[in-house]
């Protein structure tokens, strides 16, 4: 039952960059290692990635690594810097992925109180087409926010609390 912890983007794309300069690579970074220290101390074996070179690096680590759920995070961007809250995206034949990211939803609008974007089905994402395991990602808020972005930058942990009480909710559900 090996988590694979996916932190968007990495090497030469920063991702989306908000306008204090805040780069999501570097809030999923943030994200990913404090999920990662929780679930080691709970037990969970965990194998984190982030892309070096190309995104499609990310599936091929992530199939190799024969773990049982994929998670991938990341910050939403817009144009209009009004557009806020948190969103969770799955493949759209995955019952497993639909589920989890349901129930993560659930956790980081509870969380954080941000604006309940709902979850959305996408068959388009290369990284939730080609892992093998249920795969979800997170559009945990928007970078483009500025308040948002602030949340980001000084609140990493509790982005990462929420991911970790739903990874828990769907192992109590027999999913994992
Ligand atoms: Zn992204």
């Amino acid at each position: 039952m090996k988590i694979f912890l996916n932190a968007g983007h990495g090497g030469n794309d920063p991702g989306a960059v908000g306008k204090s300069g805040l780069k999501e690579k570097n809030v999923a970074v943030q994200v990913v290692k404090i999920l990662k220290e929780r679930l080691i101390l709970n037990g969970y074996p965990v194998q984190t990635y982030q892309e070096k070179y190309h995104y499609t690096e990310v599936s091929k680590e992530a199939n190799k690594s024969g773990a049982a759920l994929f998670i991938s995070v990341h910050c939403n961007s817009a144009a209009n810097p009004q557009a806020h809250g948190t969103e969770v995206l799955y493949y759209p034949t995955s019952n497993k992925g639909k589920e989890l990211a349901a129930i993560l939803q659930n956790e980081l609008t509870k969380a954080t109180g941000l604006y309940n974007r709902g979850i959305k089905p996408r068959g388009d994402l290369h990284v939730l087409k080609s892992t093998n395991a249920p795969a979800i990602l997170a559009e945990l808020a928007f970078i483009s926010n500025p308040g948002e972005e602030k949340l980001l930058k000084e609140n990493p942990e509790m982005f990462a609390n929420a991911i970790w009480e739903a990874i828990k909710i769907y192992k109590t559900k027999g999913l994992l």
